[in-house]
């Protein structure tokens, strides 16, 4: 590999389903997953075509219980094509002897490629090279160009281009019990011979899908005609027909498709419109030199450099890839959020967790528009949220843990332990965190561009309801003379109840009440920030009464957070009197023991009893905060906390941690940048391994980690160069571990383009020329201006 190519030199089964998901091709609205055209789901395969929110629902029996999931839908099979010589089998990599194999993934130009030599049963070599792209600026078109030539040989051959609207969601094993098929056949057809179309509905949400796929063939470089055959069978539409080939002449076959939904915004009808657009798609070359512009255009705005050819580079480069495949341009005001595995796999069924908060950083620095869209996704839902908060007799809103179609309450009741065959209850929606991180986004979106009209319009009445949510879930305890909260769960999904009581539920998890602190600190920030008029209708609109703001105060000054003698965080009241786990032992008995829960649960045991966590937790709180604003924060709860205690927080949490999360790795190595710099490097690096490598054994597969992915590149973006916001200045104070060579990127920071470049020795920051704005810059307690097409450098030696 280079660094800006994935390269795969063989084939090998078992790693083609993750090499599937790494290879994924996508634009913001739709995505498809790099299978092998000729393939269908089986033990080796899994072709897997999303729409960016195209959920439907399904009731299952199980367990004794009626459960319903809402799924992100594997659409229609836009993909498939497959030939065989006249007297063969149709080819695939299993049946044929494979000569040479070379998949590419190019990810400056958002193209996957394959090549391919082989023989066959007749001792027929044959060559086979196929490109293909997911059109990031016609985001309704898909193009896959499959080139044969036969070697040794001539003859005919036969061509099957089809649209599989049969499919089912069979991309998880663990979900194969439940109920997967979410698609209904609606219509189907041809058009001017050489189109095919398919419509499709989904079950409950009544998204109608249209596909439509036109198949032309050229020959010594020149369109040719053939007999076409129609095949139509409920759900699936096909054309056949035989080319006579010559030896050495290569015959090339383009398919080009188009993509459109009910959900889409100017169309009149999903099917006419996807026939529309097939009709004024040019040539996959022409598509090629389009689509390969796009990307120039966001590779130049998007890429972070860090050294000339390494594997750091191409993995970056990968992450950033995915990011902006899963959510771009296409995907503003589409309403769909930022799904936790991407639009690359069924795993979580698509759904939008707090993962946001590790990717929106990424977003606010170069596309802003795109995460106040993905925000606009949330104060849509803010009703809904209304309503969960109504059901549970609290005020304000209350946000899902897994959010989908409409913002209810997505997580499952019952997840299976594939270790032990056991469906388990699931009380993962306790993780009422997931409200603070939507405050945090949309203030820190705030923050980076300066939105008044955003924080007013939307930002703030999502900020004040959340924290009128939070405030009551509260409760004073008369004894402590502190508020507390009980019930809830942290980040760090092992511990999700007392080992000795039978209801879910926390007391007191640290990270929870400091975040609720910070929310009600910065409703207050909010309040006084907009104009009169504004606070006073947003106040007399939501019925915010000024007895419930000074409240919030007595909470700020009276929350309560629990620390072990020693003066470490407690994560939670009573993570102290747990048992210490056998770290060792249970490394020495299974080797990879990542996801501890479904092993101790697998024994009868659980991690409920054990100092043992899945990710951080405590240390999210040095993740978000610098020291100054911890110490802040604690003292206006009226606790003196030392920031020297930092590092013995963190070594205490280090220790006990699984990282069962792909997230652990990241906030790890974020919190010893400061303290520990070789030790963050290693860290990043292990988390830029996640996907690539599937360090998790096996999830990868069934979608990529976006979060990690997002995280590893805010690392190098926002905690190796020391970048803060506050007050409209921007900090930077670069730290950078001895790995990392250099350090450029490009930022957008309140409307202006910041060139940064660090080396070991400078850092430099140079203003776009284009815009009459004086920024101001922090380096090491110091202010500087800058204004439009300046450079300033800065010695970091010292
Ligand atoms: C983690 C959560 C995360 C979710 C989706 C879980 O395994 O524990 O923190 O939000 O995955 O990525």
């Amino acid at each position: 590999m280079n660094n800006w190519t994935l390269v795969y030199e063989d084939f090998q089964p078992s790693m083609e389903s993750l090499r599937e998901a790494l290879c994924t091709l996508g634009n913001g609205y739709f995505a498809t997953r790099g299978a092998a055209p000729e393939s269908v789901a089986d033990e080796i395969h899994y072709p897997g075509t999303y729409l960016a929110g195209g959920y439907n629902r399904l009731k299952t029996d199980i367990a004794g219980r009626v459960v319903e999931n809402e799924d992100l839908v594997n659409m229609p099979n836009w993909l498939v094509m497959k030939f065989r010589p006249e007297d063969g089998d149709w080819v695939n990599m299993m049946s044929v002897e494979i000569i040479s194999y070379r998949q590419e993934l190019n990810i400056k130009k958002g193209v996957l490629s394959r090549s391919v030599r082989f023989r066959d049963r007749q001792n027929r070599e044959t060559t086979l090279i196929q490109r293909r792209l997911v059109h990031m600026a016609n985001m309704h078109l898909a193009a896959l160009e499959t080139t044969i030539i036969p070697e040794n040989w001539s003859g005919r051959i036969q061509i099957h281009s089809s649209i599989d609207g049969t499919v089912i969601n069979a991309g998880v094993e663990r979900y194969k019990q439940l109920k997967s098929k979410h698609l209904e056949p609606v219509k189907s057809g041809t058009v001017n011979d050489d189109i095919v179309y398919l419509l499709v509905e989904t079950s409950q949400s009544r998204i109608r899908i249209a596909e439509a796929a036109r198949t032309r063939v050229y020959y010594e470089n020149k369109q040719i005609e053939v007999n076409r055959d129609l095949i139509e069978e409920p759900g699936y539409i096909a054309q056949e027909f035989f080319i006579d080939t010559v030896k050495n002449k290569p015959l090339t076959i383009e398919k080009t498709v188009s993509f459109y939904t009910s959900r889409d915004f100017a169309i009149s009808s999903p099917a006419p419109d996807a026939l529309e657009a097939l009709s004024q798609a040019r040539t996959f070359g022409e598509l090629f030199e389009s689509h390969r512009m796009q990307w120039d255009h966001l590779w130049d705005r998007c890429d972070i450099q860090v050294s000339d050819n390494d594997r750091t580079q191409i993995i970056l480069r990968l992450h950033i890839f995915h990011l902006l495949q899963t959510v771009s341009r296409n995907s503003i005001d589409l309403d769909t959020g930022v799904p936790a595995r991407g639009w690359h796999g069924e795993a979580y069924r698509g759904h939008i967790f707090w993962d946001e908060l590790f990717i929106f950083p990424y977003l606010n620095l170069r596309i802003p528009m795109l995460t106040r869209s993905l925000l606009l996704y949330r104060y849509r839902r803010l009703n809904m949220a209304r309503l969960a908060a109504l059901e549970e007799g609290l005020k304000g809103a209350l946000y899902p843990w897994q959010s989908g179609s409409n913002g209810k309450e997505e997580t499952q009741q019952l997840h299976l332990n594939p270790k032990s065959g056991r469906w388990l209850p699931d009380s993962t929606h306790l993780q009422r965190h997931v409200n603070a991180a939507i405050a945090y986004n949309v203030w820190q979106y705030y923050e980076t561009t300066g939105d008044p009209e955003f924080m007013a319009t939307y930002g703030a009445e999502m900020i004040l309801e959340i924290t009128r949510f939070l405030a009551s879930i509260t409760s004073y305890n008369r004894e402590s003379g502190r508020y507390e909260i009980l019930g809830v769960m942290g980040p760090d999904e092992y511990h999700d109840k007392y080992p000795d009581s039978e209801k879910p539920g926390l007391k007191n998890n640290a990270y929870t009440n400091v975040m609720t602190v910070w929310v009600l600190r910065t409703a207050m920030k909010v309040l006084s920030q907009l104009s009169p008029k504004r606070r006073h209708d947003l106040q007399e609109t939501i019925g915010l009464e000024k007895t419930e703001i000074d409240q919030w105060q007595d909470i700020i000054h009276k929350m309560r957070v629990v620390f072990h003698d020693d003066g470490i965080i407690s994560q939670f009241e009573g993570y102290d009197q747990l048992v210490e786990f056998d770290w060792e032992g249970y490394r020495k008995k299974y080797g990879n023991i990542q996801r501890l829960d479904r092993i101790l649960e697998s024994e009868g045991d659980t991690t409920n009893r054990y100092k043992a966590s899945k990710q951080a937790d405590a240390l999210m709180l040095f993740y978000l905060f610098s020291s100054e604003e911890l110490h802040e924060l604690f003292k206006e709860m009226g606790y003196d906390f030392d920031p020297q205690i930092i590092p013995k927080n963190i070594d205490y949490y280090l220790k006990r941690s699984s990282n069962g999360s792909t997230l652990s790795n990241i906030v790890h190595s974020w919190v010893l940048a400061r303290s520990a710099r070789p030790g963050s490097w290693d860290l990043f690096n292990r988390a830029l391994e996640s996907d690539i490598s599937d360090i998790q054994g096996g999830t990868t597969h069934e979608g990529i980690h976006l979060g990690a992915m997002a995280g590893t590149v805010d690392i190098l973006q926002r905690c190796y160069t020391g970048m803060e916001f506050c007050n409209e200045i921007l900090y930077l104070n670069p730290r950078i571990p001895e790995g990392l060579q250099k350090l450029m990127l490009k930022i957008k920071y309140r409307a202006n383009w910041f060139d940064i470049n660090i080396t070991p020795e400078e850092l430099k920051v140079t203003s776009s020329r284009y815009r009459d704005f004086v920024a101001k810059i922090c380096f090491r307690g110091k202010e500087y201006k800058i204004k439009p097409g300046d450079t300033l450098k800065f010695d970091i030696k010292g």
